[in-house]
């Protein structure tokens, strides 16, 4: 199970042999990465290692994925939280039986979230034509994760290139006001926004997620306030929270106390 409130679980399909997980720090949202930091943790079952540098040896949980079709209660999963599924080092074939196992299981939602959303899209393609297919099925969601206007821009366009049903985002640590983001929104379902946890988080204005929430509401994308985060001002002064990650929605201003699935779909 998990504490992530936009999914019923995480399968981490993706793991080190030895133990634990890795992955590969790419851009400022990765800076405090919060797996690298459980996985610096052995209570946790973390090996210690740093998500830098070159791979240790992985393995692909295919038993996991297998029993996804046999599930019975439909869930949302957010399948590999604590890497990059589409990280350059995962091979090609291992992101395809993941999309099989999918594809076969129609009753479970899968969330997918990367920061590298060409090679996202260049896998997706190569599956959907194997499988004679034109676009993925409405069970697979894909998104990006995002955290200032630089990577809003590289990886926008390329997530509205992939041909799902659901493609969303997820602004956190929401590092900086976007600003217009109106212009990407077509064909985007849904974006998750929040400040950065844990400690030493770095700031998160609520204006940012304020302007995030009307744009959404203005172009009819779902939208999905996660947290403002352990470092979180409102009208220019800290905005102080009893929840630790300002994850209680009970807590953030009432306009914002927003958390909607993609709409055609929950
Ligand atoms: S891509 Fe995600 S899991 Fe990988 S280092 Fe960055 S924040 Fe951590």
């Amino acid at each position: 199970m998990t504490n992530i409130e936009w999914t019923d679980l995480t399968d981490n399909i993706i793991r080190v042999k030895d133990g634990g997980w890795w992955c590969r720090k790419i851009s400022p949202g990765c800076a405090k990465c919060y797996s690298e930091k459980l996985n610096q943790n052995s209570f946790f079952g973390g090996n210690k290692r740093p998500y830098s540098g070159q791979p240790p040896e992985l393995i692909l949980d295919t038993k996991m994925i297998r029993k996804w079709g046999f599930q019975k209660n439909p869930r949302k999963h957010f399948v590999a939280s604590m890497t990059d599924v589409f990280g350059e080092w995962v091979p090609r074939y291992w992101q395809q039986e993941m999309l099989d196992g999918m594809f076969v299981a129609p009753k479970q939602t899968f969330q997918i979230l990367t920061k590298r959303p060409e090679i996202m899209l260049s896998t997706v393609n190569e599956w959907l034509d194997s499988h004679g297919l034109n676009t993925l099925p409405n069970n697979i969601w894909v998104g990006i994760s995002i955290e200032n206007r630089q990577t809003l821009e590289q990886r926008s366009s390329i997530l509205a290139q992939i041909p799902a049903q659901v493609r969303f985002w997820s602004a956190e640590p929401l590092l900086e006001d976007l600003g217009e983001i109106s212009q990407f929104l077509k064909d985007i379902h849904w974006i998750i926004c929040g400040g950065e946890s844990g400690p030493n988080s770095r700031p998160c204005h609520i204006e940012w997620i304020e302007s995030i929430v009307q744009q959404c509401q203005a172009f009819h994308t779902s939208a999905f306030v996660k947290q403002v985060g352990a470092n979180a001002y409102f009208q220019g002064q800290q905005f102080q929270t009893r929840d630790r990650k300002g994850g209680d929605i009970s807590e953030f201003p009432e306009h914002i106390q927003i958390r909607e699935f993609p709409n055609a779909i929950y």
